[in-house]
């Protein structure tokens, strides 16, 4: 029998195992089960890899990212492994002749997919073969709490019972104490050895500002920051809706940039050839929505964009993780503005989810705006959601460039006040702009017609330009007193909000680096 480290030579050309590699290899391979957290680009996959080919029998893995199971098994078997896959999207000769290959024990690695795995069907089949090891790819999809939730893992808690002499491995980059808690507990891996490595990436540079013109924004740093050695650099762009995708990257490309599109609603054949030219060419730029980039594993990706705000900071982390992979210096930049928070606020309260749900997604929204409001170091504030600690790190925007701060105590004020008095006196609610005009004593027609001129906020707020308010509402949104509700976005007080009204939480809010500015110290 091989040792790991022939397997690791021999087969995959490595000299040496990263970070927690080996202890957990020899944990799978002595029979044990392991639950493995590792931030993407760690290799995860060596970890249930090298056990499969030392292992007695075929190693079972589950993966629910089905589009890359072809690329996946393509590779291991230019390394010579004996690999193969079962899902939908193939003929019936062809699963035919991959069970025949399992069967005959021809097999050191079969992907399929978690619902595959749930049928009957399969599971007896896979019962009249050997296994050495099953893992959990993407173990997070497990947790209805995250982000990614998956209803076919819940039903991978009984292969414990099942097959108990299969050793499992569980992984995931997504790390959170509760996702933790969730993977051990509904995947019944409550005897397994648990490997948490830090999650920091160093290499990456994390930038986050508020965003004016998100299009030009978005040219200007791929411009600037996008560029290695005067040639343009591979890169991922992401944004909320198939719409912006397609006006994104067709902004891009009429200026010069070398970008593609993906998305969902996108012809299969045009995603899979979009995705084949990123994988193999280099200076692609792919403007793409969430669908793209779970489990791609490019090395060399120098950036990635968010022009709309992520949904959770899980998310957040996934997606930047996908940039620098092979640990040069990339960036994770995202331009995010007032907007982006009222619109996924709306997308909360309309969600069919219950309560439980939208309390759930409403408390990612608001550690996701509180990443981004920040006046100290981001990836302090990232690693500490993922419960590990960190000194500020010297290489993102917070610590590069320290943000001014002022005290926001009396522009808060004036700005609740506003949303108070006309709650209380005439039952009505507005959103963001309407409120600046009236603070900044702006005439015009609505205004006039609404007879706003006559409330006692209106035009006390000419110390901060629109975009100064614009700042202050959203530290406001973010630190939870102000909420958004109603399909328009209106703006209402929390509870702890009304303290912040009558002057008695002193604030600190962050200047947004230069464009979005103040026009002028706020008056006291
Ligand atoms: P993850 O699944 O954790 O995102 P992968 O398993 O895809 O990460 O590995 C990321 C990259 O690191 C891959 O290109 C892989 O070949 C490489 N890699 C993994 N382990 C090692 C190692 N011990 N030595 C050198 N390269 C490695
Ligand atoms: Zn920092």
């Amino acid at each position: 029998m091989s040792t790991p480290h022939e397997v690791l030579r021999t087969v995959f050309g490595y000299e040496q195992f990263r970070g927690d590699q080996e202890q957990i290899v020899s944990q799978v391979v002595s029979g044990g089960d392991a639950v493995v957290l590792m931030p993407t680009g760690g290799g995860k996959s060596l970890c249930y890899q090298v056990p499969a080919l030392i292992r007695d029998g075929c190693a079972v893995v589950v993966s629910p990212l089905i589009a890359l199971m072809s690329d996946q098994v393509g590779a291991l078997r230019q390394l010579g492994v004996r690999a193969a896959y079962l899902n939908s999207t193939q003929s019936s000769e062809e699963r035919s002749a991959t069970e025949r290959a399992y069967l005959a024990g021809e097999l050191d690695l079969i992907y399929v997919a978690p619902e595959g795995l749930s049928r009957p069907y399969t599971r007896d089949f896979l019962s009249r073969g050997k296994l050495s090891l099953i893992a959990i790819d993407e173990a997070h999809c497990v947790s209805q709490w995250g982000h990614d939730f998956r209803p076919d893992y819940l039903a991978l808690g009984d292969l414990a019972e099942l097959w108990p002499d299969v050793p499992r491995i569980a992984l995931t980059a997504t790390a959170t104490r509760r996702t933790h808690e969730e993977i051990t507990e509904r995947l019944h891996l409550q005897n397994a050895r648990h490997f948490v490595s830090s999650f920091d990436r160093p290499n990456i540079t994390y930038r986050i500002e508020p965003k004016n013109q998100p299009t030009k924004q978005l040219l200007d740093f791929i411009r600037t920051e996008g560029v290695v050695d005067g040639e343009q650099a591979t890169g991922i762009v992401y944004a909320l809706s198939r719409k912006s995708v397609e006006s994104t990257a067709a902004y891009l490309v009429k200026n010069g940039i070398n970008a593609l599109p993906y998305h969902a609603g996108l012809d299969k054949r045009l995603r899979d050839e979009t995705l084949h030219r990123f994988l193999r060419e280099d200076g692609i730029v792919v403007v793409a929505t969430i669908a793209f980039g779970m489990g791609i594993d490019k090395p060399d990706v120098r950036f990635v964009a968010h022009i709309d705000l992520p949904k959770s900071v899980e998310g957040y982390y996934q997606e930047t993780g996908r940039a620098g992979r092979d640990g040069l210096p990339s960036v994770a930049w995202m331009a995010y503005g007032l907007a982006d928070v009222v619109q996924q606020q709306r997308l909360i309260q309309m969600s069919d989810g219950d309560a439980a749900h939208r309390r759930s997604q409403s408390a990612h929204l608001n550690a996701m705006l509180a990443l981004c409001e920040t006046a100290s170091c981001r990836r302090q504030q990232l690693l500490r959601y993922f419960d590990q600690d960190s000194g500020p790190c010297g290489n993102c925007d917070t610590c590069l460039t320290p943000p001014k701060t002022w005290d926001g105590t009396v522009a808060a004020q004036k700005l609740m006040a506003t949303i108070w008095r006309l709650d209380r006196e005439y039952r009505q609610h507005y959103g963001a702009g309407h409120l600046i005009d009236i603070l900044r004593g702006v005439s015009n027609k609505r205004i006039e017609q609404l007879g706003h001129t006559n409330l006692s906020t209106y035009g006390i707020g000419t110390e901060l330009d629109a975009a100064g308010w614009s700042s202050v509402v959203r530290q406001l949104l973010a630190s939870g007193y102000l909420e958004t509700r109603g399909e328009y976005g209106q703006y209402f007080l929390t509870e702890a909000g009304v303290p912040v009204m009558h002057g008695k939480v002193p604030l600190e809010f962050r200047e947004d680096a230069k464009k979005a500015g103040r026009s002028s110290r706020p008056t006291r």
